[in-house]
């Protein structure tokens, strides 16, 4: 199965408006018109609107970090999924782990968001990995199949068809360690088995697995040629427009 490669870029707490543009200009003069992969950035929410006049009929794609479950109402801080596709999204980050871990975002929030995000027309990037621990606790599959159960609970086969999901893990994000290609490998074939039982083959098949966890010109091109890894969700290195288009420019060259 053909699947579209994805590269999505995570940009964190970072970048003011004119930062955000800059960079974003700069990505679309470096990656031209290809759209032989799917290419999204996810800046700050302040942004969002000031990245998408720049993208604006270019190759590059606009997603969100975070989203709320509910359609509006008194939740102070959050943004909801309304606001995100006004603002010209069309993808967004689902239970990053940096969610998880510093605002304590479970997976029945995340099951929430999934569902309301996939009752529009904008794409999850549902995000699932270990953390160092339980890695040496030999709990890989054991964690990231139970994050994505959860997660994905009561999902219909059409749903879950919409779903990218980002094998993240925890170990690392922002540490400059990277899963080898091998290792990622590994749990893509878990998580893409589990769709195939809980879903179908057809399914399982179809579905962009995404790996992340300090992606870098350096290293991209190996994890790509991995058989099911479909793409990349890139955080410090996608903050330099430079960087960003070589790892597009790296998968490309595998794909082709
Ligand atoms: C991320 O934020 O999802 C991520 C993978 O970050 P980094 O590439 O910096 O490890």
């Amino acid at each position: 199965m053909n699947r579209k490669a994805f590269i999505a870029g995570n940009w964190k707490m970072f970048k003011t408006r004119a930062e955000a543009q800059a960079t974003v200009r700069e990505l679309v003069r470096l990656v031209g018109d290809g759209r032989e992969v799917d290419l999204v950035v996810c800046p700050p929410f302040t942004v969002l609107w000031a990245v998408r006049e720049v993208v604006r009929g270019t190759a590059v794609q606009l997603g969100a970090q975070n989203v709320h479950w509910e359609e509006q109402g008194a939740y102070t801080g959050e943004v909801s999924v309304s606001m995100l596709l006004d603002c010209g999204c069309r993808y967004a980050i689902v239970g990053h782990s940096e969610r998880r871990q510093f605002f304590h975002e479970s997976d029945e929030a995340i099951n929430l968001k999934l569902k309301k995000v996939l009752s529009t027309e904008l794409l999850p990037i549902l995000c699932v990995g270990e953390s160092l621990e339980q890695r040496e606790a030999d709990q890989v599959q054991e964690v990231v199949l139970g994050q994505l159960e959860r997660a994905m609970k009561e999902l219909t086969a059409p749903q879950a068809s919409r779903v990218i999901i980002a094998y993240e893990p925890v170990w690392a994000i922002g540490t400059g360690k990277t899963a080898t290609p091998e290792l990622a490998q590994e749990v893509h074939c878990i998580l893409r088995r589990w769709l195939s039982n809980h879903y179908s083959d057809a399914l399982a098949a179809q579905t962009r697995i995404l790996y992340g966890g300090s992606v870098k010109p350096e290293n991209a091109r190996r994890l790509m040629a991995q058989e099911d890894i479909d793409g990349a969700l890139v955080g410090g290195a996608s903050l330099d427009p430079q960087l960003f288009a070589k790892i597009v420019k790296e998968t490309l060259t595998n794909i082709n």
